[in-house]
């Protein structure tokens, strides 16, 4: 092990997954340098299994810095929302919104693949561990490990795009006590590029296009989650099939993984030279597909500040004032969807029936829902 020396960084990215790359790639795009740090290797993120529905403001953006991953996206055109053993439905049709698609899927691979492509050789210190993160005056520095040396950073701004936070009291965490496992199947007939929101007491199960099969996110209570994970492959697609019903037959399950879910939100933005941004800053259930969406306009408003005002308190203040409504708007979004739809309680599943029957009838509130999806916060009024 060799002494640390003081190395000077404007921006050091804490966190190269597809939210802190994509604030890089954007500051770069405007001239601003930045350095990545992450812990694991770059190719551990073509390990991670999960399958992402973006929005049509997403790749828009993800455009303009060169990362969509146009053959690698399977178009969104109806979204099908229904509640399992309960009447009401609602359906989002692209041909009402003059769009090519409602929506995107992507696996997080091939996301991050795009991303990584544009990324200097130099971009990233991959596998470094942090050790210590010194806030001060004018800038933090940060004691890290890398490639067997000790080395000091100190940087004017410190972002942090690490993903999911692990216990912190600045993190309000509220467990749903479901987990989401997911696979891909083959549907039989094919997905005609329909996606299915279907709501279950258990929790939502979606089915998002991808290629020619579904992936799937089966939200389940942690011990039903248990079950299905230990199903052979038979008994897994008859679970399946008994929670979305008999419209559509499923073959061939891909490789289970779970995760689970809880809404984590940091209580605040931005502290002293610190930002926080991306699903560190904020963690949402999937259900309807918010995360990512979030995190990358988090990223992008973030790098039109500085690369305005360059790093200045005001501007940072500024970020945190504005990125406020779109973020509690999401959680809160989420959150209720998950909380009114995941239970068997009769008065609510009534309730629940006439909302997707008002959805579908009033326009004004289909609107509204698939506004949400497109564009994110600017659906509010
Ligand atoms: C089952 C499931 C389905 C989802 N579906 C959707 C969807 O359909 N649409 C959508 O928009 N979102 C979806 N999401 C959410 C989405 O996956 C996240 O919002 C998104 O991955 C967040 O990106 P990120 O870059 O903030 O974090 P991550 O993707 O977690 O990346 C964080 C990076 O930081 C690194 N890191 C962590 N700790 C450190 C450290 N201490 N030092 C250095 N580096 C560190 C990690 O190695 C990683 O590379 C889903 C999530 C789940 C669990």
């Amino acid at each position: 092990m060799t002494e640390a020396r003081v190395e000077h960084v404007e921006t050091l990215i804490v966190g190269a997954g597809p939210v802190g790359m994509t604030l890089h790639l954007a500051l770069a795009a405007g001239g601003q340098k930045s350095l990545l740090l992450d812990r694991r290797p770059q190719e551990a993120q073509q390990g991670d299994p999960r399958a992402l529905a973006l929005s049509h403001g997403a790749r828009q953006l993800l455009e303009q810095i060169n990362s969509w991953p146009t053959r690698n996206a399977t178009p969104i055109e109806t979204i099908h929302i229904s509640q399992k053993d309960g009447f009401g439905r609602t359906l989002i049709n692209r041909t009402d919104y003059d769009l090519p698609a409602l929506g995107y899927v992507v696996r997080y691979r091939d996301l991050a693949g795009a991303l990584a492509a544009n990324l200097a050789a130099d971009a990233v210190l991959s596998e470094a561990e942090i050790l210590d993160i010194v806030p001060g005056d004018e800038h933090v520095t940060v004691a890290l490990r890398h490639a067997g040396q000790l080395r000091t950073i100190q940087t004017r701004l410190l972002i942090h795009a690490e993903g999911t936070p692990g216990d912190d009291p600045a993190v309000k965490v509220s467990n749903y006590e479901q987990h989401a496992v997911i696979c891909e199947v083959t549907p039989t007939p094919g997905h005609n590029k329909r996606a299915w929101e279907r709501f279950t007491p258990d929790g939502p199960l979606a089915l998002l296009p991808l290629g020619d099969e579904y992936s799937i996110v089966f939200t389940l209570p942690p011990a039903k989650a248990d079950a299905v994970m230990a199903m052979d492959d038979e008994a897994f697609t008859a679970a399946l099939q008994t929670q979305f019903g008999q419209r559509m037959s499923f073959a061939k399950p891909g490789k289970r993984s779970r995760f689970p879910l809880a809404l984590r939100l940091r209580d605040t933005l931005v502290k002293d030279n610190e930002v926080w941004i991306g699903n560190t800053a904020q963690t949402l259930h999937p259900v309807s597909g918010q995360g990512f969406n979030l995190g990358i306009r988090d990223a992008w408003q973030l790098a039109e500040i500085l690369l305005k005002n360059g790093i200045d308190r005001e501007g940072l203040d500024h970020y945190a004032k504005i990125r406020r409504l779109d973020r509690q708007g999401s959680a809160f979004f989420t959150d209720q969807i998950v909380r009114a739809f995941s239970n068997d309680f009769a008065p609510l599943k009534l309730a629940r029936g006439l909302g997707l029957l008002a959805l579908d009838l009033c326009p004004a509130a289909r609107h509204f829902v698939a506004k949400r999806m497109i564009w994110g916060a600017r659906a509010w009024p």
